[in-house]
C-alpha cells in the first residue's frame, strides 16, 4: 500500500475524552475520505465493536487502536497500539490496570483546584466523562470552562492542570516496556504517538526512541494534528533514522476543540514506511 492513503489512526469518541460516540466518528470519518481508521480511545477498548461495526456500515477498512498512557524518564508519553487482538487477555489486564490510578488523581486533581478556589470540580468533570474510570484532564478542563474559570480548553491547559500549576497531580502510567510488550504480544503494532508534544531534550527524545525499538516498538507519529510541517520533517528524519515505519493521524476530540477534522491531515512524506503497510493483514473490512 501507498504512503499516499487517507488512513487516520488515531482520535478520541465518548469511551475516553472525546465529545462523539464511535458511530458519529465513523461517520464523519467516511465523509471526510478517510481510506483506513483506527479509534484509538485512552487506556481503554470498550469502544472497539462499536467502531469496527459502524466502519463496517460505511465500507471502511478498520484496525483496532488504544492510546496507552505512560511514564517515560518521568514524562507522561502516549503509546498508540494499532491492530492488536481486542480480546487478548494481557492486554485488556494491562488496560484495566492503567485505568486504575485515574479516580484518586481526579480527587486530588479537585482538591488541588478546591486549593486556589475552584469547587466542586471532581463532580463537574464526572459530568463530561461519559465513561467515569476514564476521568481525564480533558473533563475537568471542559468544567473549568463551563465554570467561567477559562473561555477555552486550550487557555485551561496553559493555565491549570499542567506541570506547576493548579490541579496538576504527578501520576506513574505503565512502563514504557510494558506497553509496548502488551501491544506485539496480542499481535500488534506499538506507535509512539505526537513525539513533539513532550518537551524532551534530544537526549531524553533519543533515549525515548532507542528504548522503545529495543522493547519492540515498531513506528512513530509524522503527520499528527499536533505536528508543525517542520515537525513533519523532523520525525521523519528519525523514522528513517531509527528504522521505523510512519503512521498518520489526527487526533481528532472534538468538532468544538479539534483544530484538526478527521482525514484533514495532509499525506506521509515520501521515502517511508506505512504502518499500514506492515498491518495489512491486520485490516479488518
Ligand atoms: P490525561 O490522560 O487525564 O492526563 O489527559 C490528557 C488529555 O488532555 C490529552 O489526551 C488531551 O486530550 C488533553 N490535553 C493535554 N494537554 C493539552 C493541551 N495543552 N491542550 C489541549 N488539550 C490537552
Ligand atoms: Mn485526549
Ligand atoms: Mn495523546
Ligand atoms: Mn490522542
Amino acid at each position: 500500500m501507498s504512503s499516499i492513503l487517507n488512513a487516520d489512526l488515531h482520535c478520541h469518541s465518548v469511551v475516553s475524552d472525546g465529545t462523539l460516540t464511535p458511530e458519529e466518528l465513523a461517520a464523519r470519518a467516511h465523509a471526510n475520505g478517510v481510506e483506513l481508521w483506527a479509534l484509538t480511545d485512552h487506556d481503554e477498548i470498550g469502544g472497539q465493536q462499536r467502531a469496527l461495526a459502524a466502519a463496517r456500515a460505511h465500507g471502511l477498512p478498520y484496525l483496532t487502536g488504544a492510546e496507552i498512557s505512560i511514564t517515560f524518564a518521568g514524562h507522561t508519553v502516549h503509546i498508540v497500539g494499532l491492530g492488536f487482538d481486542a480480546e487478548d487477555p494481557r492486554m485488556q489486564a494491562g488496560l484495566r490496570q492503567t485505568r486504575g490510578g485515574r479516580g484518586g488523581r481526579a480527587r486530588e486533581m479537585s482538591d488541588s483546584l478546591a486549593a486556589v478556589g475552584i469547587h466542586g470540580a471532581y463532580e463537574g468533570a464526572l459530568k463530561y466523562a461519559g465513561n467515569p474510570e476514564l476521568i481525564s484532564r480533558t473533563h475537568f478542563a471542559r468544567y473549568l470552562v463551563e465554570a467561567g474559570v477559562c473561555r477555552e480548553t486550550n487557555e485551561v491547559f496553559r493555565k491549570y492542570l499542567t506541570e506547576g500549576k493548579p490541579g496538576f497531580v504527578p501520576h506513574r502510567w505503565a512502563t514504557l516496556r510494558d506497553a509496548v510488550s502488551w501491544i506485539g504480544d496480542a499481535g500488534g503494532m506499538a506507535v509512539i504517538a505526537h513525539p513533539a508534544r513532550y518537551g524532551f531534550t534530544p537526549t531524553e527524545e533519543y533515549a525515548l526512541f532507542s528504548e522503545f525499538k529495543t522493547h519492540g516498538g515498531r513506528a512513530v507519529e509524522v503527520v499528527t494534528g499536533s505536528h508543525s510541517a517542520a515537525e513533519y520533517v523532523k520525525y521523519a528524519d528519525m523514522a528513517r533514522e531509527f528504522g521505523l515505519a510512519a503512521s498518520r493521524g489526527s487526533d481528532f476530540h472534538s468538532p468544538d476543540e479539534s483544530h484538526t477534522d478527521l482525514g484533514a491531515l495532509p499525506f506521509l512524506p515520501g521515502q517511508l514506511t506505512p504502518v499500514w503497510e506492515l498491518l495489512a493483514d491486520r485490516i479488518q473490512q
